[in-house]
């Protein structure tokens, strides 16, 4: 019995050795073919929310990690990177982390579809996200055993205001925005013109695993957080960019608004990809100025 503990720790020391050894040597190996310029990061959940940009890199290389697939290449000969995250939170701040890690972005962009939460926004109208919030993050009220299940007496919690009980802690009780990136926010601003299926305006895009079909909610959310639309990434991306202080900006366009019967056309997706593709052109040459 000891003799085998006394091996098994020997072995676990190996594999810890050999396991220090590889990751020094890949990242030598990253930190060696990265060009001088950081990349930009230019994000999508689903296949037709990022191949169209990817397609338009020039140079491309695909690299995958996990179920993430990033297109490395170049626009305007500055260096950018598509990445394929999936769909929902995880995915996101997990394809995020990795990127800034093995990338080192300048910036990030995080694209895609929506659904509208502002009837004044139709289907392939683009929103810019000044603020991005996490809707999905609440707790409930204490309520006993039959007494129901009220959501609309839900208030938000805020996971990151402090590293204690977010159950117990007023503090937590907040809804937390993350900043849209201003030198980002500028360089889509200038280009508004170009997209021209819809308006390009400012706002607030709420975050969750979750797809909202019924009306009221979506219009409590409206006006409680004040969000113009939803999906399911941008808050992730958000809370893991500004853990790594890196540049990030949301720009949604509407694929439905159930508030409006704005019905769901997948087509958006493409028209998103060729709005963001002119933030990013635009991005490159106010940064080379
Ligand atoms: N109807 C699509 C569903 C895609 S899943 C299909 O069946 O293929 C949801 C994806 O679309 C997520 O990446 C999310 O960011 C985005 N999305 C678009 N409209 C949404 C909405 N109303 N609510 C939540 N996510 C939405």
């Amino acid at each position: 019995m000891t003799k085998k503990h006394a091996l098994l720790a020997i072995l676990t020391v190996l594999i810890l050795f050999i396991f220090a050894g590889c990751s020094s040597s890949t990242q030598g190996e990253s930190e060696a073919s990265t060009s001088e310029k950081q990349p930009i990061l230019v994000q999508g959940p689903m296949p037709i929310e990022a191949e169209e940009f990817a397609e338009r890199l020039d140079d491309v290389e695909e690299e995958k990690s996990g179920n993430f697939v990033f297109y490395i290449g170049t626009v305007d000969d500055y260096p950018v990177i598509v990445a394929k995250t999936g769909k929902g939170m995880e995915n996101t701040a997990a394809a995020t982390t990795l990127a800034i890690e093995k990338y080192d972005p300048i910036a990030i962009i995080n694209q895609g579809t929506s659904g509208g939460h502002d009837p004044e926004l139709n289907v392939y109208d683009i929103v810019l996200g000044e603020r991005v919030t996490n809707i999905g993050a609440l707790k409930t009220d204490d309520r006993d055993e039959g007494e129901g299940i009220e959501p609309t007496d839900w208030i938000p919690m805020d996971l990151m205001a402090s590293e204690g009980s977010a159950g117990e802690d007023p503090d937590a009780e907040n809804i937390r925005y993350y900043d849209g990136d201003k030198d980002l926010l500028e360089a889509a601003q200038a280009v508004k013109g170009s997209h021209e299926e819809g308006k390009v305006v400012e706002g607030t895009i709420g975050s969750a695993d979750l797809w909202n079909n019924e009306v009221d909610r979506i219009n409590w959310f409206h006006e409680n957080y004040e969000t113009s639309v939803e999906e399911m990434e941008g808050a992730a991306g958000a809370q893991m960019a500004d853990a790594y202080d890196v540049p990030y900006l949301g720009i949604r366009i509407l694929s439905n608004n159930k508030t409006n019967d704005g019905e769901y056309d997948p087509d958006t997706a493409q028209a998103n990809q060729e709005y963001v593709y002119e933030v990013v052109r635009e991005y490159i040459s106010s940064m080379t100025k």
